[in-house]
Parts: C-alpha cells; structure tokens; sequence
C-alpha cells in the first residue's frame, strides 16, 4: 500500500471527469516540510505557527521566528506556504504569556481568551510576528491568515498590523514581499453570516472543521464523552460549509478545508460533493486521497451527496460507504 502511495508522489490529483483537486499539508514544524515533496502536495495549505510557541519555554524571539518562517519558505520551495498567525490561549495556553490580569483561567478555554483575541491585545506579540513574516518573505509571497476571526474589523486590525510593519521596513530600504495574500480561518460560525464584508479584502479562507463543529453544535473538541456524537458527516455541518462555498462562488477568493474532517476519506468525498476542490489534511492521507479521487466522478458524487443532504438519508456515512466501494474505493 504505501508503495502503491509513493508511487503516486509525482501523480496530479485529477478525478475521472478532469478536476483538479488541490491538495496540501497541515504542518508546524520545519521537520514536516520535507513531507511536501515525499508525498507530492501541493502546498502547506496550514503551518501552525503557535508550535513554535508551545515548545519554548519563553516567548521565541523574533529573529527566533524569522528564522523559522524563512527556513520553510526554502525548504518548501516554489510550492506555497500559508502561515496562520499564533492560535494560542484557551486549552493550548502558555505559561509565560499570562494575560489575564484577574489571574483566573478561562471558564471556557476554547471559546475564551485565545487566537486573533489574545494577539490582538498583546500588540508587541503580533507586531513581532508580523514582522517575522514579512522580513522573512522577501522577494517572495507571503500567504498570510489569522485565526478565530469573528468579526471583520478583527481581521482589519490584524491586517493594520503588517501594514504598520511592511512601513516600516519599506522606510528601512529592506526586501519586502513581492506578493501578500491574506486569508481568514472560517472557524467561529458567525463569521459566515457576514462574509460579503469581508470578501472584498480577502484572497483565501480556510474553513477549520475541528473548530467550526464545536461550535455548530456547542460541543466542546476535546470531551471524549461527546466525541462520538456529532458525526461530520451530518447534513448540518455539510450545508452550512456548501452555503459558505456557494456564497463566494465566482469570486477570487480560494477556499480550503484544513481541520481533520478533510484527512478522512467518506467526508473528504462529501467535501468534495459539495463544491470543495482544496483540502488541508494531514500528510499521511495525500497518497489515500490521490489515489481515491482517481476513481471517482465529481458531477455523479455531487448529485448523490447534494440529494443525501437536502433530504437527509437516516445514515449518510453508510449510503457514502456503499457508494464508495461500488467504485472499488
Ligand atoms: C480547526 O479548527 O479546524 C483548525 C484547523 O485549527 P486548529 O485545529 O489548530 O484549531
Ligand atoms: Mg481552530
């Protein structure tokens, strides 16, 4: 099997009626970027830049980070790299970085203090990573997204930043980006509601299932006791993503699924028999994946998947299941 996977490395992802189905790697750590080339993606569709943060034992450096960012800007190579802003706070909390004057920790960590929130209002912490990244991009594109963004001016705000930073260096004469991309995580469910604002100012969004379930249904990611109860093949999930992708349909705007649901292989099907054609996903399901949309045809699973979700099927996963092994997936 993993033969077979490796074999595909240099093996575009086209399905049987011609689509190109990009497909990118999650990563946080300059060792997973040789993965990139291993299993042919296309991309780092998300590099955590927060894992940096986890495993220092004091808030990393500037040039600390500048480096990071530059080392897997090469190492990636031409392929593209989309680095997310510090998700930090709530459950992945940082002991030198105690933000909460009242000394209390979050109630509710991963709907509290955290992300874009936390940066925002630690102003030295984001100037410095948005100077990292625009230093460490120069002469190149930099291809930049914020996370938990709930509102449109945080994302104005967070933008505010680099342009205060890409002065900055301009006025200093250094080697700016030649390109800057800026995208939003789709993770918090009220941002949908209010995406033609902020798609004027946008070239990407990233839907961030692990996240964007929770709080579709209010059921916190890391309960082991809910973990088998909302299924992410459940037609609330799926219409919410299909209206998203519909809403921007036409427009320039890239849209990606980077949270866990991509990396599986009936939901990546139901992704794509919504109208999705970039996913996110863990390295070791690029070969999987590769060689499952080889076998299948996008307008025959998008009547099927869009059928099973308008008039919901009792048991979606199973009706997917079947479908699948007909076509000896
Ligand atoms: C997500 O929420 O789906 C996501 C990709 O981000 P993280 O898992 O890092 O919160
Ligand atoms: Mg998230």
């Amino acid at each position: 099997r993993q033969a077979r996977y490796a074999a595909l490395k240099d093996v575009e992802p086209f399905t049987k009626d011609g689509e190109r189905i990009t497909l990118m790697i999650n990563a946080g750590l300059r060792d997973d970027v040789p993965m990139l080339n291993l299993t042919g993606a296309d991309g780092i569709g998300l590099f955590r830049t927060e894992f940096q943060f986890l495993v220092s034992a004091a808030l990393p450096q500037r040039d600390r980070q500048t480096r990071l960012y530059r080392d897997v800007l090469e190492a990636a190579g031409e392929k593209p790299v989309v680095f997310r802003t510090v998700d930090v706070g709530g459950d992945k909390s940082l002991p030198y970085l105690r933000g909460d004057e009242s000394g209390e920790a979050d109630e509710n960590p991963a709907m509290g203090w955290r992300a874009l929130r936390l940066a925002l209002e630690r102003e030295g912490l984001m100037k410095a990573q948005a100077r990292a990244l625009l230093e460490a991009s120069g002469g190149k594109t930099l291809n930049v997204m914020f996370p938990m963004v709930s509102e449109p001016w945080e994302f104005d705000a967070a933008k505010a930043v680099f342009d205060n930073q890409l002065a900055f260096l301009r006025e200093r004469r250094k080697l700016l980006p030649e390109a800057i991309r800026y995208g939003v995580m789709l993770e918090v469910p009220a941002l949908a509601e209010v995406l033609d604002v902020l798609a004027p100012k946008i070239s990407f969004l990233s839907i961030g299932t692990n996240d964007l379930t929770q709080f579709l249904f209010a059921a916190d990611r890391s309960n082991p006791k809910l973990a088998e109860r909302y299924d992410w093949l459940n037609p609330s999930i799926l219409r919410f993503i299909r209206r998203v992708v519909r809403g921007l349909a036409g427009q320039q705007i890239d849209i990606t699924v980077c949270g866990e649901m991509g990396g599986r292989q009936l939901e990546a099907l139901a992704l794509i028999g919504i109208g999705l054609r970039r996913l996110s996903i863990t390295p070791a399901s690029i070969g999987p994946h590769k060689a499952m949309f080889r076998k299948i045809d996008t307008r025959e699973l998008s009547e099927v998947v869009n059928r099973w979700i308008d008039e919901p099927v009792s048991d979606l996963r199973g009706a997917l299941a079947e479908w699948a092994d007909a076509r000896d997936i």
